[in-house]
């Protein structure tokens, strides 16, 4: 690479004369002081001098440009527009694909627009003087022709050496992790940012994501695969192949490596500032969340929208899956406040309430809201009033926000291997893994079981279920967690033994970690079954009889037969319990005269209820949770919200909110009190976007546990702005929600 060795002096408007030092030179020796955040940012407000600018921020904004913005983008009135939302910080393009300033640096490709301007410098600026952080945005995924032609080694390759252009762009060719574009050329970029711009933080858009590995045959990924991986990986997400498995482990390695490149390249101008990734996927993820959370400063989910048959809380379910590996420390979340969706508009705005609802379950779930428009030249304006309010009223409720951790009594293991890698069943009908969307539904039904029932829970990691921290949590539910470690099994074992109570489905530690089959369960001495065959189904028509009174089938009254189950495991009780539930194995369907059962009567369980001491545990031999979001059976969710509350025990919970509308509840410890969530997703677009308008839900009768001798003197409706009357009685806060339109947070000080 062409190390500049020339200097040049630079003014920025408003700030100081800077120093541009060769760019194999650390910038930090060679930069004049910059206004540092505490002088300026949202750590000053705060007070806390300690964490940097970053983990206190709450609202963020980003104007994405495009090559041709240079022409007409007004930067002061997109300042002004950001400074109006009250944001932290907010994200413009420096370079990469296209850099938006006067780049030095050879093969980074100036907008062709760009002229005598330099629209990255000037926006900094007009920032930098409204006191908001100055993010820059990266594209490190794309470079152009004549980088190829000089640099041939940064890109990646298909089999026969050919570059991978875009798909839609196919001048813009795709570069390649394991080359020196990541660890050579990027690195220049941002130092050459650096040392020009009072920059607090990098971005890239698109990588390092968490979804399926990239296979690329480069001639650096070529000597990857023969020295290190010992074989060309499969293209497709395969963890019974041993290549794929040790691919999967160098991938996340190169990944974990070149953050932690970038993040050290970020701060050598100044130590507070941060490399972030672009992460997200929702419940779907390949990569390893919890080792990207690891070196994460700061998350961000680019997690914009929903589309088609999406649930509107998918959202929500992103900032479970984020604060599982993060705990507390900063995520970000994007609204795309332009028309993502199948299909996608980027030049016309979403409809308001969607938006809305994306941001408050952005907020609910303790992500920190990030508002998105593309394009410096907009001919749609609506979009910019519904951040605008929102972000206002965030900022007039902002300590209410500042969480200290969530007061969930429930936990829900987030079984990310089984979504990456699972796959099950054989013979005919049978399923395959790999289709992440299938790989997720037994986590999906589990969650919306949760919603019906109103229950306060949180994720948590595979790889982060030590009994210290499960200990808070009152029960553990287990949506067929198949693929589990030795380990993460001792770890659940454990948590059992020392009073937690489980409920676990299906083929829930059939597998270790990487799908290798093992012939029992692993938790067989906790679930008190064994297997005793291979899966059966997928079949419809079977059921599950009602064998004699218990609290899980209660409630069910004139029936004795409960649907089953659309794939099940044979088992054997290994133990003398008591059979609630009994299989009523498969029948035909159709034709009516065909329909009746074969074997009335089984005496082999369809699940497993025992109690020892503190300590409830439940187990399903089928796959309920799964069957229950494909069929949407309200007796299969009233069956599930049974157990999960059999499970909890017979306390009531920390935090229970009853009254119509399906809802999702959030309940966090904040720095002033407490916060009771609650998103009302009541409405007819609530699994098909886009929402059109709110469908208020009338009273919530809240009870809402603080902790001891915790005196509450107040309790507030901050969305509809008042205060609510309340009563008080040891631990116990009692009051009620008039209504919810949208979202409503309750404040308890
Ligand atoms: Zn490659």
């Amino acid at each position: 690479m062409r190390e500049l060795t020339r200097r040049e002096f630079l003014t920025i408007s408003g700030v100081s004369v800077i120093t541009v030092a060769s760019s194999n030179m650390r910038a930090s020796e060679n930069i004049a002081a910059l206004p540092t955040p505490q002088s300026r940012g949202a750590a000053a407000k705060t007070g806390d001098t300690q964490k940097p600018w970053y983990a206190v921020m709450r609202r963020c904004g980003q104007i994405n440009f495009n090559e041709r913005d240079p022409i007409a983008m007004d930067v002061n009135a997109w300042a002004d527009y950001w400074a109006s939302l009250k944001v932290d910080a907010v994200l413009i393009n420096g370079g990469g694909i296209v850099a938006f300033y006067p780049t030095q640096l050879p093969y980074h490709h100036r907008s062709e627009f760009l002229g005598s301007r330099d629209m990255f410098g000037e926006m900094a600026a007009a920032l930098e003087k409204r006191k908001l952080h100055v993010v820059a945005r990266m594209d490190c995924n794309y470079a152009y022709e004549e980088a190829l032609k000089a640099r041939p080694e940064w890109f990646e390759r298909n089999r026969d050496g050919s570059p991978r252009k875009h798909n839609e762009s196919t001048w813009l060719l795709k570069t390649c992790m394991f080359s020196p574009y990541f660890t050579e050329q990027m690195p220049a970029i941002y130092r050459e940012i650096n040392a020009r711009y009072p920059v607090a933080a990098f971005f890239t858009n698109g990588w390092p994501s968490t979804g399926a590995l990239s296979v690329c045959y480069c001639e650096s990924c070529q000597k990857v695969y023969r020295e290190t991986v010992g074989g060309t990986p499969p293209e497709e997400t395969d963890a019974a192949n041993p290549i794929y498995r040790k691919y999967y482990e160098v991938f996340m390695g190169r990944v974990l490596e070149v953050w932690k490149l970038w993040d050290s390249v970020a701060k050598e101008k100044r130590p507070d500032s941060v490399y972030v990734g672009n992460l997200g996927g929702g419940l779907r993820t390949v990569k390893n969340v919890k080792k990207l959370g690891e070196v994460a400063g700061w998350f961000n989910a680019d997690h914009q929208g929903r589309a088609g048959d999406t649930v509107i809380w998918d959202c929500a379910q992103q900032g479970r899956v984020a604060q599982s590996v993060m705990k507390g420390r900063t995520i970000t979340n994007v609204t795309g406040a332009y028309s993502n969706s199948r299909l996608t508009w980027r030049h016309t705005a979403k409809a308001p309430a969607e938006t809305t609802m994306w941001m408050a379950q952005t907020t609910a779930s303790g992500m920190v809201p990030w508002f998105h428009w593309l394009g410096g030249s907009p001919e749609d304006t609506r979009w910019r009033e519904v951040g605008r309010s929102f972000f206002n009223w965030l900022a007039a409720n902002e300590a209410h926000f500042r969480n200290k951790r969530s007061i969930a009594d429930v936990a829900v293991l987030y079984p990310q291997n089984t979504i990456a890698f699972y796959k099950s069943g054989s013979g005919p009908g049978s399923w395959r893994g790999g289709d992440r969307a299938q790989t997720s539904d037994y986590l999906q039904g589990l969650y919306y079981a949760l919603l019906e029932g109103r229950f306060v829970f949180d994720f948590v990691h595979q790889e982060d279920a030590a009994p210290e921290l499960l200990k808070k949590y009152r029960a553990l539910l287990i949506p067929n967690a198949a693929y589990l470690s030795d380990k993460q099994c001792e770890q659940i074992r454990d948590y059992a033994g020392s009073g937690g109570s489980v409920f676990a489905t299906f083929e829930t530690s059939r597998y270790n970690e990487w799908g290798g089959k093992r012939s029992d369960f692993a938790l067989a001495d906790l679930f008190g079954v064994s297997i005793t065959g291979e899966a059966i189904g997928p079949l419809g028509n079977s059921y599950m009889r009602i064998e004699q009174r218990h609290p899980v089938v209660n409630a069910f009254d004139g029936t004795d037969l409960l649907p089953g189950p659309e794939n099940r495991l044979p088992i054997r009780v290994s133990d003398s319990s008591p059979l609630t539930l009994s299989l009523v194995p498969y029948y035909p369907a159709f034709p009516p005269e065909m329909v009746f059962p074969r074997t009335p009567r089984t005496d082999e369980p369809a699940a497993v209820f025992k109690q020892k001491g503190a300590s409830r545990i439940a187990y399903f031999a089928g796959d309920v949770d799964r069957t229950f979001w494909r069929s949407g059976n309200t007796d299969l969710s009233q069956l599930i919200q049974n157990v999960v509350r059999w499970v909890m025990g017979d306390g009531s919970p920390s935090v229970s909110v009853t009254g119509e509308g399906v809802a999702e509840l959030f309940a966090w410890e904040t720095e002033p009190g407490y916060a009771l969530h609650i998103l009302n997703y009541t409405n007819p677009n609530m699994t098909r976007g886009f929402l059109r308008r709110f469908y208020a839900i009338g009273p919530q009768k809240v009870q809402f546990d603080t902790a001891a001798k915790k005196k509450i003197t107040n309790v507030r409706a901050l969305r509809t702005g008042r205060d609510l009357a309340f009563k008080q009685r040891d631990r116990t806060v009692r009051f009620e929600v008039p209504t919810v339109v949208d979202y409503e947070v309750i404040a308890l000080t």
